[in-house]
């Protein structure tokens, strides 16, 4: 009797773990689930999240979302949150048709346009209901203007959903830029040590360490930041300009991707981290201090030294009205290549090349 029953269990233990071992080895994905939309395993969805209307109107944000067999990460590709900015709006329409989810381990969510009203009205910047820049209202308010309710939509539903994020921009419709990425540190040794692998396996050579980001989670302000601040990977990413579609920007956008999702093994094949990072440690914004014309006199990617002019504001009337010098010594990484120069808004971006 009692035989029998130790034989009973040890063929019990044994079945356990063999199912065990074929659960751990390839474990079934979930059903997702993102505004209205259900997704299950294996499956590819598109639809829209809604924003709705209050005292201007509501819109709709355009997502597709791409549930692998597989468990695995789930990852967030956010573009247009500047609606001028097309680049990355492109590359993620190419990701939707590339990306198998029977052969794909966790959900991949593409957010193609986060600003929909912007793009729609080729906008730089802003949100034309309420003239907020979407990047500057996040977590959002769902009882807030136009933006700060898109904000909060992609809060509720892209950023506390995922588990890692890549925010895509490029140059405004007006900047001339070169490709870069923000490496945003928390302070959190370990979140940071993935955000760099993360930010290397995307690809680009200029990287800035971006400790600048407040770490109010009820005004997180940036979409990257608030990942952050959730405790959860995510990078911001500079590719394309001057409201282009070059095949360049693009391709390098799609290649980056690709390159992170292998970096969290959601699909076959190792990462191609940039092998020659050019590390930014220090950057500045100089904005225009009054309205008129701008006359750049160096281009994206140039170095300027300390106190350089890099431009030049002239009035409405066609006089010289002040010198724009560079506050240290360092790359330019953006410049305004278009002739409206408007009070509070950027002209330039510098950055210093940290020293080994
Ligand atoms: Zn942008």
């Amino acid at each position: 009797m009692v035989s029998i029953c130790v034989k009973r269990i040890s063929l019990c233990l044994i079945f356990c773990l063999v199912i065990g071992i074929s659960h751990l080895i390839c474990e079934e994905n979930e059903p997702f689930i993102i505004g209205d939309i259900k997704v299950a395993p294996g499956d590819v969805r598109s639809g829209y999240l809604t924003v709705p209307d209050k005292e201007d109107p509501g819109c709709f944000i355009p997502v597709t979302i791409i549930n692998g067999t597989k468990k695995g990460k789930t990852l967030a590709l956010v573009a247009g949150v500047h609606g001028y900015e097309y680049p990355p709006i492109l590359s993620l329409y190419r990701i939707k048709q590339m990306i198998d989810p029977k052969s794909l381990s966790g959900t991949l969510v593409l957010v193609h346009i986060a600003n929909l009203p912007g793009f729609q009205k080729r906008i730089v910047y802003y949100n034309p209901y309420d003239w907020k820049n979407l990047n500057r209202v996040f977590p959002g308010d769902p009882e807030g203007t136009s933006a700060q309710r898109i904000a909060y939509v992609l809060t509720e539903e892209v950023v506390k959903k995922c588990d890692c994020l890549i925010d895509l921009h490029c140059g405004d419709a007006n900047e001339a830029l070169i490709p870069y990425c923000y490496w945003m540190l928390s302070g959190d040794q370990k979140l940071d040590n993935i955000t760099k692998e993360m930010v290397l396996a995307f690809g680009i050579k200029h990287i800035i360490i971006d400790k600048s980001r407040t770490k109010d989670k009820s005004d997180s302000k940036y979409l990257g930041n608030t990942v952050v601040l959730y405790g959860k990977p995510a990078i911001t990413t500079e590719s394309g300009y001057l409201g282009r579609t070059d095949e360049e920007s693009i391709a390098r956008n799609v290649k980056g991707i690709i390159s992170v999702m292998r970096y969290f093994e959601m699909i076959e094949g190792d990462p191609e981290p940039v092998s020659d990072p050019v590390w930014i440690d220090k950057y500045e914004v100089i904005y225009a201090d009054m309205d008129g014309l701008f006359y750049p006199e160096t281009k994206m990617g140039y170095y300027v030294s300390k106190g350089e002019k890099v431009g030049t504001i002239m009035d409405y009337l066609g006089n010289v009205k002040q010198e724009l010098k560079s506050p240290f010594t360092g790359i330019i990484l953006y410049i305004i290549e278009t002739p409206p120069a408007n009070k509070g808004e950027p002209l330039f971006e510098v950055g210093r090349i940290q020293k080994d």
